[in-house]
C-alpha cells in the first residue's frame, strides 16, 4: 500500500473498544457516552480485518482504544495475531494501555508473542495521577509495569506534557525510568474532542526537553520504533526519551500508518476528518475482495498530514472525535 505521497503503509493501529476504565482529562470528557455493543466489531470481525491489512502488506498491528484490555475477551484476539508472527506474517503485536489491567494479563501477553508495549503514566505522584486520570490507581499500574518487565516484555512509558499538572516531574520520570532501563516519551496534548482546559494545559515540548538538559545530557539519537518521536539518549541513565511533538513540530512526512476505530472505521490521518466504511464490506461478503478494495481506495485518499493548532484563536478540537475513539 503506496499512497498519494509515496508513504508506504505497513502499520496498523486497531482500536479494540471505545471503552476505558479511566477518563484522563485530556482524552475524555468526565461522563462520556460509548458507543452500542452492537455498533463495535466482533473480535472474530477484529481478526478477519486485520488479516486483510496483513495481505496488503502491514507488518506491525498496535491494539489500542479506549483501553484494550478492558475488551472482554481479547486475548483471544492477540493470541491470533501471535499466530500471525509465527507464521512469518506479521513482524509485531503491540499495544498501548493504561496499565490498569497489565498485572493480569502480562504473562499471557508474553506467552502470545508481545514483546514491547507502551504503558501511559502522566504522573508518579498518585494524587496527581488520580486527578488526571480521574480516579486512577497509580500503584496498579506500577505494579502492572513490574510485572510486564518481568515478564520479559519491553515497556515504554507514555507521558502526556501538561502544563502545571505533571511539568514539574520531567525529571523525576526521567531518573525513575532510568532506574528500571525503560523508554519514556513526552507527548504534546493535541486538539482531538471536546476537552476542558486544553489552551491552559498545553506544554510545548520544548520548554521540557530544555528544563531536561539543564540536568541531564541528552544525546540526538537516530533510534526510531517507525514513529513520530524524535529520542535523545540519556547518558546519566542509558535510557532513551523520546518527545512526540505534534503541534511544535509537524511529524507527518514519515507517516506510515493508518488508524481503524472498533466500529471499523479507517482513519487515514489521526488529525483529518476523512474516513472510509469498512464495516460495511467487511460483512457485506463473507470473502474478503470487498473490504480490500475499500482498504485500498482509503489509501489512495491519505492526506498529507494534520493541521492542529492551539492558541487563543484556536482552542477547540481540530477534530470532533476524541483520541479514545480514533485509538491513540
Ligand atoms: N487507554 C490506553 C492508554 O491510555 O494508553 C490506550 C488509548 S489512549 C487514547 C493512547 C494514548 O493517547 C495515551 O498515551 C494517551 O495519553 C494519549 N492521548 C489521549 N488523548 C490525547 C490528546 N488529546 N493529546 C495527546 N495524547 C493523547
Ligand atoms: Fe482511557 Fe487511555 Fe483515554 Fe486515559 S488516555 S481516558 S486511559 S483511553
Amino acid at each position: 500500500m503506496i499512497d498519494p505521497f509515496g508513504r508506504t503503509i505497513t502499520y496498523l493501529r486497531l482500536s479494540v473498544t471505545d471503552r476505558c476504565d479511566l477518563r484522563c482529562v485530556y482524552c475524555m470528557p468526565e461522563h462520556m457516552e460509548f458507543l452500542p455493543k452492537s455498533d463495535v466489531l466482533s473480535l472474530e470481525e477484529l481478526l478477519r480485518l486485520s488479516g486483510a491489512f496483513i495481505t496488503l502488506g502491514v507488518k506491525k498491528i498496535r491494539l489500542t482504544g479506549g483501553e484494550p484490555l478492558v475488551r472482554r475477551d481479547v486475548m483471544t484476539l492477540i493470541r491470533a495475531l501471535g499466530q500471525r508472527i509465527g507464521a512469518g506474517q506479521l513482524d509485531e503485536v503491540t499495544l498501548t494501555t493504561n496499565g490498569t489491567q497489565l498485572g493480569r494479563f502480562a504473562r499471557d501477553l508474553a506467552e502470545a508473542g508481545v514483546r514491547r508495549i507502551n504503558v501511559s503514566m502522566d504522573s508518579l505522584n498518585p494524587t496527581v495521577f488520580a486527578q488526571v486520570t480521574r480516579g486512577g490507581d497509580l500503584g496498579l499500574v506500577m505494579d502492572g509495569i513490574d510485572k510486564a518487565l518481568a515478564a520479559g516484555i519491553a515497556v515504554k512509558i507514555n507521558t502526556v506534557a501538561l502544563k502545571g499538572v505533571n511539568e514539574g516531574e520531567c525529571h523525576a520520570l526521567v531518573a525513575w525510568c532510568g532506574d528500571r532501563g525503560v523508554d519514556l516519551c513526552f507527548i504534546e496534548t493535541m486538539p482531538l474532542g471536546e476537552v476542558d482546559d486544553r489552551l491552559d494545559r498545553y506544554l510545548p515540548l520544548s520548554e521540557v526537553r530544555e528544563s531536561l538538559s539543564k540536568r541531564w545530557t541528552l544525546v540526538d539519537s537516530s533510534y526510531t520504533t517507525g514513529g513520530p518521536a524524535r529520542y535523545a539518549l540519556v547518558k546519566e541513565t542509558g535510557a532513551r526519551v523520546g518527545f512526540i511533538t505534534p503541534m511544535t513540530h509537524n511529524f507527518c512526512e514519515g507517516c506510515n500508518r493508518v488508524r481503524v476505530t472498533c466500529t471499523g472505521t479507517l482513519f487515514m490521518c489521526l488529525g483529518q476528518e476523512d474516513a472510509v466504511d469498512l464495516r460495511q464490506p467487511l460483512r457485506a461478503s463473507e470473502q474478503d475482495d470487498l473490504v480490500r478494495g475499500a482498504i485500498l481506495e482509503a489509501i489512495a485518499h491519505k492526506p498529507k498530514g494534520h493541521d492542529f493548532l492551539i492558541d487563543r484563536d484556536h482552542q477547540g478540537p481540530s477534530v470532533t472525535r476524541t483520541m479514545s475513539m480514533t485509538g491513540g
